[in-house]
């Protein structure tokens, strides 16, 4: 493969030396990976489960590398049950900066497909707010299905333009992912094509693009608040130079530094760069913190429809069908859709939110049909009826097949669970279940 002249150039400028010895990896298997989902499984009891080899990445305590031959992931049911993401290990590590502690609330930006933002709601556990952005309207789509396969009931899905969210939402957040979009670099050995996409001028476009995200992103961020900007480029001019650029545009950060024993150093004490040579396919990552220390700014709150007496009564039948122990999750309708959604949202008018909370439910006539991310976002021992399959039970494949199978347990309905982890649901009634598998996710 012939690289452009003018990258050879700027590589040789971030990676010295070690710049041939990238070419001489160039033609060699991406290292690919997976980031286990502590809201389903522990890392103790997945790997034994999984169908191939996995190691521990040196990039995140819950990331592992696999085989780089390994065919059809997302086929696997462990896969449909959401207790992995598919991520190349070095894409990890920006998380790892982030040092996510229970209760905070998180801003991921630039957050599709979700890679990232599944790492991060995993280290929440459910608790405080994983608000997850994409401003690509198509993007965003993805990233809200990859929010109900992993289970994710405490976050919000939004597709706004970042200095509109981050001005709404103006010092509310612990800490701001910003995973910028950036001339991909780091992609090349995976995706030859890239390489064909890649020119000075869109890599100097993408700096200056990336400046303007993080200004909005650090005005989302509390005093005392951390920031962490990534890329998968090795570009000077996108990561090195974007964070001096920062740093003089933005004179509340700081740089925040690091110890993470990970990556190659930077000219940065706050930043790090791993590269084909240090064992991941290429991530840029640095750290800022934001001065002061005033706490989170509290937004107004969402104001949420009254719910009429009948409709009341329509949910709370319905959640007593479901579950036998609830989430701590506030009923809303809006509309014809009854969602579950966190406490003390800010309100979300005008914000392009495409979901907060879990969808539930569709209110058709007198009653309320459930639905897909109700179950998935739940625990087996939180619902009143569960048909427990093992990953190489046949009806397994049946189910996530679409297709009827067995269940001898009560009628009604009944998540199912692989290997104790919900992965859709369906109607039991005379010893059968009927299939309410989302048809795009069908096998
Ligand atoms: N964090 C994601 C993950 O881990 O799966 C990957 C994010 S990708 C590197 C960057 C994202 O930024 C893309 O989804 C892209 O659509 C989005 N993006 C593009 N232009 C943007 C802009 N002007 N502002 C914010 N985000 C933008």
């Amino acid at each position: 493969m012939n690289l452009p002249s003018e990258f050879l150039k700027e590589l040789k400028t971030v990676l010295g030396q070690d710049a041939e010895k990238y070419k001489e990896m160039f033609d060699q298997p991406a290292f690919r990976g997976i980031s286990v989902n502590r809201l389903k499984i522990t890392p103790e009891r997945l790997l034994p489960l999984l169908p191939f080899a996995a190691w521990q990445s040196p990039f995140y305590k819950d990331g592992y590398y696999i085989p780089a031959d390994t065919e059809g992931i997302g086929a696997y049911p462990l896969h449909h049950a959401g207790a992995f993401y598919v991520q190349e290990p070095s894409a990890a590590s920006a998380v790892s900066l982030l040092d996510v502690q229970k209760g905070e609330k998180i801003l991921d930006l630039c957050a599709a497909p979700g890679g990232k933002s599944s790492q991060i709601a995993s280290l929440l556990g459910g608790t405080g707010l994983i608000w997850s952005n994409e401003v690509v309207k198509n993007r965003s789509r993805i990233l809200l299905s990859n929010f109900e396969r992993m289970g994710i009931s405490a976050g919000v899905v939004s597709s706004c333009r970042p200095e509109k969210l981050c001005s709404r939402l103006e010092g509310y957040f612990d800490k701001v992912l910003v995973d910028a979009p950036c001339s991909g670099e780091g992609m090349f050995r995976k995706n030859h094509d890239a390489v064909a996409e890649w020119s000075l001028e869109h890599v100097t476009a993408c700096a200056n693009r990336q400046i303007s995200i993080l200004q909005s992103a650090a005005a989302a961020l509390r005093e005392g608040g951390v920031l962490v900007y990534s890329t998968c480029t090795f570009s000077y001019q996108e990561n090195e130079g974007v964070v001096q650029r920062l740093l003089e545009a933005c004179p509340e950060l700081e740089p925040y530094d690091m110890e993470e024993p990970f990556g190659r150093k930077t000219r940065f004490s706050n930043a790090v760069r791993i590269t084909p040579m240090e064992g991941g396919e290429g991530h840029f990552a640095a750290r800022f913190r934001k001065k002061g220390n005033n706490g989170s700014a509290k937004p107004s709150g969402q104001h949420y429809p009254k719910m009429n007496k009948d409709i009341m009564k329509l949910t709370e039948k319905f959640l007593d069908d479901i579950f036998l122990v609830r989430p701590e999750l506030i009923p809303v309708v809006r509309g014809d859709k009854l969602c579950l959604v966190p406490d003390n949202l800010p309100d979300t008018d005008g914000l392009n939110v495409i979901r907060s909370g879990v969808l539930a439910g569709v209110i058709v006539k007198n009653r309320i049909e459930p639905e897909h991310a109700l179950f998935t976002s739940s625990s087996p021992s939180a619902l009143r009826r569960v048909l427990a399959l093992s990953a190489d039970d046949k009806r397994t494949d049946e189910f996530l097949s679409g297709n009827e199978i067995d269940c001898d347990g009560e009628s009604g309905y009944t998540g199912v669970a692989v290997e104790g982890m919900i992965t859709g649901f369906g109607k039991c009634s005379g010893g059968r279940l009927k299939n309410k598998y989302p048809k795009g996710l069908r096998r």
